[in-house]
């Protein structure tokens, strides 16, 4: 009985897992900066390849005491979307089957510029006097799939040292974006997986298509390409991910396909003066606009014949408070 008692006192810690949550921290980027609702999910990380979070798991024993000293390690998963998204090999086949640019996007996968899928600071961490071990994670530009049913999850698993495990779920991707809203004779899309923006650029495309209407523009503008439904990575383009960026049609004398080179030659059915004057008016509202047709405004970049692309990614503020467009 005496020795029974005495195993009893020193009874052996079981460590468990309490506890596991995620801290977004802070980011520095730009947008966040501006504090605007669309771009502040409490439950999310943007698709943004840079905003990092603590990871935090709490150890206790039996009795609910924090264990010190523990090493805890950490491991990640996607959860979705998965296959070709989330390696070098399979986005290279995802941009091939969308237009090519397969190479480029593997190359920037192996450099790290493109992420897909998120990374820890370090694959274990012990705990401290609270029974608290933390790593940082920092997230992908995986935002979402084709489908864009859902966010991106990825998943962190912590485990201890005698098996017992817990695992968080990590959304990924922008919430706060809008589907554009097109306006008869004024602003139309054609052939745009994504087509969501932040709603702020929305009701500058509702005000910039009336303003196309009401001048009596023959065609339509035309946006072949904004932002999937929660951002991120969207082949085959390399930006686009934040719902700040558009590619649009030259505008036409026909109301089709059209293309404009920086030496000065065209298709016959390209419209210079409402090309420019649709620059124009993009640049007024801080768009940084790329687009080769000789002294129509836009940058010249490799690429950008057949199609004007701009972006508000440094600049979103104005496009906020332009709310009167003269075209
Ligand atoms: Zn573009």
């Amino acid at each position: 009985m005496e020795s029974k008692e005495q195993f009893e006192e020193i009874e052996e810690i079981e460590p468990k897992i309490s506890k596991i949550e995620s801290f977004i921290h802070p980011s520095d980027d730009e947008l966040i900066e501006l504090d605007d609702k669309a771009f502040i999910s409490s439950n999310g990380y943007p698709p943004d390849g840079q905003a990092t979070g603590t990871l935090s798991v709490t150890v206790t024993d039996q009795n609910g005491r924090p264990v010190r000293g523990h090493r805890v390690r950490f491991s990640l998963t996607h959860v979705r979307p998965s296959g070709n998204w989330r390696s070098a090999s399979g986005l290279k086949r995802i941009y091939n089957s969308r237009g090519g640019n397969g190479a480029k996007a593997e190359n920037l996968v192996n450099r790290g510029v493109i992420r897909v899928i998120g990374t820890l600071s370090s694959s274990s961490a012990v705990t401290n006097s609270n029974g608290i071990a933390q790593v940082t994670y920092r997230t992908s530009h995986i935002g979402t799939d084709f489908n864009q049913s859902s966010r991106a999850r990825e998943k962190v698993t912590s485990t201890l040292q005698n098996g017992s495990s817990r695992s968080l779920n990590l959304d990924i991707g922008w919430t706060g974006l809008k589907k554009i809203q097109t306006v008869s004779k004024g602003l139309r899309i054609i052939g745009a997986t994504g087509q969501h923006v932040h709603p702020d650029l929305r009701t500058f495309l509702i005000n910039l298509g009336n303003s196309v209407k009401n001048a009596n523009w023959p065609h339509e503008i035309t946006v072949t390409a904004a932002s999937l439904r929660y951002g991120g990575q969207y082949p085959p383009h390399f930006t686009h991910k934040h719902g700040l960026t558009l590619d649009l049609r030259p505008m036409s004398t026909d109301g089709e396909i059209t293309w404009a080179k920086s030496d000065g030659s065209s298709k016959s059915n390209f419209d210079f003066q409402r090309t420019k004057a649709l620059i124009s008016v993009l640049k007024q509202s801080g768009g940084t606009v790329y687009f080769n047709g000789k002294n129509t405004g836009g940058t010249v970049k490799a690429g950008h014949d057949d199609h004007v692309h701009v972006s508000w990614l440094s600049s979103f503020v104005k496009v906020v408070k332009e709310k009167e467009i003269t075209i």
